[in-house]
């Protein structure tokens, strides 16, 4: 069976990566820094036989041998990549090129964690892989977006120049379980204060929109974008149903039966207005689309965050 590197193991996602791998029967050995990620994520694996975790930074150089390598390690939370932007940058150049160099040595084939973010606040709706995106270079969210972008740019010149076996994963805006509780991103947010009967911020008067995928589909997904042969061009991988994010605050509030009120807080800047994938590639070339609707994927996440809440408490 294949050995698998995970860059990122102990985050949100690539926690739920190492779980789907090891049951599919992979020997997982997950890379992480522990930067936003946490060993609780995955602590119910280390007595796995088949489970290694190192402690390692990608911005330096790592050598294992490995047959596949899934690149998600770095920050996903604007509250996190804005914290020491420059080391994002680093993350996203200096690692992935670490992570090719690494793919290049070994044979290995490597998937990139890109994002909807290089789209930036797009001009075309929904999204669609040909869109070149509408970013800005200079602004708080540019180490994160361009950071991706370069990863992208490295993938596709590694895979002409030195023909290592790539993909590429733009994942839209996923929710679940093992969403750190001050993780920043909107949907932890809302749960987290709907929950503590504090008031729910919404940035800005609401009306910017985003398209929430639950964090199982997603998984299916970048395994299945990994084990499709000769398919190096970028995928979009998200959920197209989209909402407010004054519907979203509202929905939450309504599933949690909070008494929580909607407070307006300032729109960060360069907040994207819309996002929507367009995910016809993904139908097409790999048969995917996400199964799990927004209320079915809140209610299972607000369940993990209930008990989180409780546990802290006690
Ligand atoms: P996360 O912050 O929970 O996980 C990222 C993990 O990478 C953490 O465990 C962190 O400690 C680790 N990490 C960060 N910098 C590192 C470094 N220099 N060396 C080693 N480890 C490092 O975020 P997530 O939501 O699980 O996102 C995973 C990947 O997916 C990221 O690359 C992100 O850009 C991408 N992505 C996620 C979403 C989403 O909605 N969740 C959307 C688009 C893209
Ligand atoms: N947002 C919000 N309140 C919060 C956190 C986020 O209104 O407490 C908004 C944010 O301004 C953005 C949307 O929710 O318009 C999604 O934000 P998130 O940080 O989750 O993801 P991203 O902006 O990277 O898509």
């Amino acid at each position: 069976m294949n050995r698998i590197l995970i860059t990122g193991g102990a985050g949100f996602l690539g926690s739920h990566l190492c779980d789907s791998l090891l049951e599919k029967g992979a020997d997982v050995v997950c890379v992480d820094n522990f930067f936003s990620g946490d060993k609780d994520n995955i602590r119910h694996l280390f007595t796995h036989a088949y489970f290694e975790l190192i402690r390692h930074d990608i911005i330096h150089p790592l050598f294992l041998e490995v047959d596949e390598i899934y690149h998600l390690a770095c920050p996903a939370s604007p509250l996190y990549y804005q914290h020491n932007p420059i080391k994002t940058v680093k993350t996203s150049v200096m690692g992935t090129i670490n992570m090719l160099g690494l793919a290049k040595r070994i044979k290995a084939r490597i998937l990139l964690a890109s994002t909807s973010e290089i789209y930036g606040d797009p001009t075309a709706h929904p999204q669609p892989e040909s869109y070149w995106g509408n970013v800005n270079p200079i602004g708080p969210r540019s180490c994160y977006d361009e950071g991706k972008r370069v990863a992208e740019t490295l993938m596709m010149n590694y895979n002409r120049q030195n023909k290592v076996d790539t993909r590429i994963a733009r994942i839209f805006n996923t929710y679940g379980p093992r969403m750190a509780i001050n993780d920043g991103r909107v949907v932890s947010n809302f749960i987290v204060q709907a929950l503590r009967g504090e008031p729910v911020t919404v940035y800005g008067d609401g009306s910017q929109t985003r398209s929430f995928c639950y964090v199982s589909d997603l998984i299916d997904a970048l395994i299945m974008t990994m084990d499709k042969e000769d398919f190096t061009q970028p995928v979009n991988l998200g959920n197209p149903t989209e909402s407010t994010i004054l519907e979203l605050a509202e929905k939450i509030i309504k599933l949690t039966k909070s008494s929580s009120k909607i407070v307006r807080k300032p729109l960060p800047s360069d907040d994207p207005a819309r996002r929507c994938p367009d995910i016809s590639l993904a139908k097409e070339k790999l048969g995917w689309q996400p199964k799990t609707d927004l209320d079915e994927g809140l209610i299972e996440t607000i369940a993990y965050f209930r008990e989180r809440l409780d546990v802290k408490k006690r």
